[in-house]
């Protein structure tokens, strides 16, 4: 299997490479050359497989002969030692054809674990193999940085700069990065928004005073491998559900396009789904394109579902490939009039496209909050407000007759403050996190200046002064 660039199709990359690069060398992202697929046999087959062994069968399509059985195997089973629970995800029934797939039972108590904790220990293998040492620089809205870290820690073919926006991510996302205790992790806080944060990976990703110092890796969902590991929990989810002939919706709370993308794929190479749900919070930037075709860049509104607080999704990128029929002229264009006029229009033949696979909808934070409410008093389950930003929206589209599943994305222990305003409780983290609120805490605050940031990056790397 090769993978090619958003921005040229004639680029044949192997998987190892697609891995360390995280984004091509055009800027473009990494896509496989032709979907691999899964038969409805070997989607009976997965009823009676645990997670990991659906998550062997699944990768290896994607991975082939770039890693052998048995060491693919190790990594996929040392990566999901750490989960909470044995089952890895949990499928609950909420009846009334409806579901809940619980993501959040991994170190950092939200679904990025779910992936990341893989592509961690892959970077360690395929660096071991190659006799590399990378860095990785990433931005997170909240979740991703505490993942990454928690993947990546005590690794020592690896360092990593975890960039968040000061002060817009919880106290908790906060401390699940900055108490961790290893000396290949830079925790720094930027005075800016998420945005500011990716452009400036962006930019120095493309530095070319840098490019001799630093050999640059992505951690984010631009990953392919990231793509790759959150397929498996959509094939788990309704392998474990007895429900025989129908299409499932999904419903996907999201910001950088990552998680609802990886549904598309899992639709695209075998998974009967009918429609992926892509729910925003007032970040609407998905809900206007999906429903009328346009992408006005605006300023990242901060909402009480910070993870999705995002204006520009990155993986959209993939899709708007696939929209274009992999012409990357038509793509790169339309990418330059994003970024340049801050807004895009596409026809409404392309709206239909769109349509035959995602319905979207914009929840207002009064709604998340009612829904919290309202799904205590009937199910008994805390909704944290991003996983009830995909329930609200889940209502307003309601298609009827079809098996639903909810994504639940995040432990609702995470956003103490936004639980308590919706059901007048107070919520405790589990058990194994109570020293959290305490321990010492190690970031850097740096002003919104690409050359104080790059600076930092180049004083501070162990990676640079060993060269
Ligand atoms: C990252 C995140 C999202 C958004 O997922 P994308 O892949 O960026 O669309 C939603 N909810 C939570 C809790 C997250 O951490």
């Amino acid at each position: 299997m090769y993978y090619e660039s958003t921005r040229n199709n004639k680029l044949k990359k192997r998987f190892s490479e697609v891995l360390l690069l995280g984004l091509a060398e055009d800027g473009g992202l990494f896509i496989p050359k032709k979907w691999p697929k899964v038969s409805k046999k070997e989607l009976f087959k997965f009823k009676n497989m645990n997670y990991q062994q659906i998550a062997f069968h699944i990768s290896k399509k994607f991975i082939e002969n770039e890693i052998n059985d048995k060491d693919l195997k190790k990594i996929i089973a040392k990566s999901f030692k750490n989960f909470s629970k044995k089952s890895i995800a949990t499928c609950k029934d909420l009846k009334n054809n409806k579901w809940i797939l619980e993501l959040f039972h991994g170190p950092t108590l939200a679904f990025k674990d779910y992936a990341l904790q893989v592509v961690g220990n892959l970077f360690e293998h395929v660096l071991k193999k190659e006799k590399k040492r990378i860095t990785i620089i990433g931005a997170t809205s909240g979740d991703t940085g505490s993942a990454a870290i928690n993947a990546c820690k005590n690794k020592s073919t690896m360092e990593l700069f975890i960039f968040h926006p000061y002060k817009k991510v919880s106290n908790i996302q906060r401390r699940l990065m900055t108490t961790v205790k290893s000396k290949n992790i830079h925790n720094i806080a930027i005075r800016g928004n998420f945005d500011d944060c990716q452009k400036i990976i962006k930019k120095l990703f493309v530095d070319e005073g840098l490019k001799n110092k630093f050999y640059f890796s992505a951690i984010n969902s631009i990953n392919w491998a990231r793509i790759l590991f959150q397929l498996i929990y959509y094939f788990y989810c309704v392998s474990k559900i007895n429900v025989k002939n129908e299409k499932f919706i999904f419903s996907v709370p999201s910001g950088n396009f990552g998680n609802v993308y990886s549904g598309y794929v899992a639709k695209k190479i075998g998974l009967p789904i009918d429609k992926l749900i892509i729910a925003t919070n007032e970040n609407d930037v998905l809900s206007t394109f999906t429903n009328n075709g346009y992408i006005k860049l605006k300023n990242v509104k901060q909402t009480i579902s910070p993870s999705m607080d995002i204006q520009l999704p990155s993986n959209l990128e993939r899709f708007i490939y696939d929209l274009f029929r992999k012409n990357n002229k038509l793509v790169i264009d339309q990418l330059d009039k994003l970024y340049k006029n801050k807004k895009i229009y596409i026809s409404k033949n392309k709206i239909k496209q769109i349509q035959k696979y995602f319905k979207s909808s914009r929840v207002n934070e009064k709604n998340t909050l009612l829904i919290i409410q309202e799904f205590f008093y009937k199910n008994k389950i805390i909704l944290d407000p991003h996983t009830a930003v995909g329930v609200a929206a889940e209502r307003e589209k309601r298609i009827k007759n079809k098996p639903v599943i909810y994504i639940s994305t995040a432990h609702p222990a995470k956003f103490p403050e936004t639980i308590a305003k919706a059901i007048k409780k107070k919520i405790n983290l589990p058990k194994k996190y109570k020293s959290l609120l305490k321990l010492k805490e190690n970031y850097k605050i740096i002003n919104l200046n690409y050359n104080k940031i790059k600076n930092y990056l180049i004083n501070e790397s162990k990676f640079v002064k060993n060269v």
